[in-house]
């Protein structure tokens, strides 16, 4: 959507469509994680006693802690963000082809927390270059891409695969450049970097903001205490199991998960049957060998038409699921038809437990 290939609508549908028969669906947040009293309450303050707990809460995104930013701004004075939601993809999308229309200079970032699909802020720097160049206006351009550590993926050989195409496409590339605040009236974007803050003019930034675990979750006993997931409030699993270390009834699972890598819709497939099978294990007083090796996949656009199915695990393996067949650093129609069309019909299969 935020490129303009699907039309609005492609991505929603209702929870409530996949929630099988004989389970109960609550439609209300929870408020209140109490691992001790084993129990969490809505917001409504009614408490829900359990004997396991799956969290799968996501993670929230953090405008507000981008100084003069606010979701409002997306889609207004050369702002993007495809993050938000499909509304705010959408006019993303015009934004960013409106930028497309008329070249100028776009700027492109990733927040320094962890994030859902790091792969993301590669492909809308891409698809965007693609864009200035079918429309005649890429001499007229700069594109701009500011990493906020030293490299442009966790992966190294994903890393240096992505440095040379951006070299190939004339995009220029900053490392260790944190956005803090933008300007929108003045079109002016600061960022942080070692030697101190630095200001970017852009006519089209596309702005992502840092990402941490939600208010409930981080207010609970539920997240690392120490560590690099302290202080953005990933749950304290453990990596191959999903099991929490300190709560032995409590999993968590997807985005929210206190994890090396993973924060994919699909590592979610290989995730959810793991933690499955430990409490089905548990319920009927075995033990389960299961383990996550931390399968992420990334299918990276790198122009239309063209993708890079990345697939990885904790150890920057690549594993590829066709081997022989797709491989993982070409840039393929493929693995674009994949992306395009197979994967919404793979991800429903998947709420539904058939795939
Ligand atoms: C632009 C973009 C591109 C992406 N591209 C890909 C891709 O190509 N491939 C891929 O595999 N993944 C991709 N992802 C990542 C993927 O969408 C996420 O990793 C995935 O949705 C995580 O699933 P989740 O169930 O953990 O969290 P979510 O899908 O975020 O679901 C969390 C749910 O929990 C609910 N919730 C939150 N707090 C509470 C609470 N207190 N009480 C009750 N409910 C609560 C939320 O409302 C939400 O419904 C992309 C993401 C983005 C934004």
């Amino acid at each position: 959507m935020g490129s303009g290939i699907k039309p609005a609508g492609y991505v929603v549908s209702s929870t409530a469509e996949y929630v099988p028969a004989g389970v109960e669906l609550v439609q209300e947040r929870v408020a209140e994680f109490d691992p001790e009293g084993k129990k969490v309450v809505t917001e409504s303050g009614k408490a829900h006693a359990y004997d396991f707990l799956v969290v799968a809460t996501g993670m929230r995104l953090e405008y507000g802690l981008i100084e003069g930013m606010s979701e409002d701004l997306i889609g207004r004075d050369g702002i993007g963000s495809i993050y938000h939601s499909p509304a705010k993809a959408e006019a993303t999308w015009q934004a960013m082809s409106a930028f497309a229309d008329k070249g100028g200079r776009g700027v492109f970032l990733r927040p320094n927390t962890e994030m859902k699909c790091a792969g993301a802020p590669l492909k809308y720097t891409f698809i965007t270059d693609d864009y200035l160049s079918r429309r005649g206006r890429r001499s007229k351009a700069e594109v701009v891409y500011n990493s906020n550590n030293k490299v442009l993926f966790s992966v190294p050989i994903v890393s240096e695969k992505v440095r040379m195409l951006f070299q190939e496409r004339g995009i220029q590339v900053n490392y260790e450049r944190v956005l803090k605040a933008i300007d929108p009236g003045k079109r002016i974007a600061t960022f942080s970097t070692p030697a101190g803050t630095e200001e970017q003019g852009y006519d089209f930034i596309h702005v992502i903001p840092p990402m941490r675990a939600p208010e409930p979750i981080r207010n609970s006993p539920l997240p690392w205490q120490s560590g690099p997931w302290a202080a953005e409030g990933w749950m304290e699993v453990d990596k191959g199991t999903l099991r929490h270390v300190r709560y032995r009834n409590v999993f968590g699972v997807g985005d929210i998960a206190g994890v090396p890598k993973g924060k994919t819709a699909a590592s979610v497939k290989w995730q959810v049957p793991v933690a499955v099978d430990h409490i089905v294990a548990e319920i009927a007083g075995k033990t389960s060998d299961a383990l996550y090796t931390g399968y992420t996949s990334c299918p990276l656009i790198t122009r239309l038409g063209r993708a890079m199915l990345v697939e990885f695990d904790y150890q920057n393996n690549l594993v590829p699921s066709f081997p022989g067949v797709i491989a993982p650093l070409e840039e393929l129609w493929v693995s674009w038809v994949m992306k395009t069309m197979a994967l919404k019909p793979t991800y429903i299969s998947m709420l539904r437990g058939r795939a």
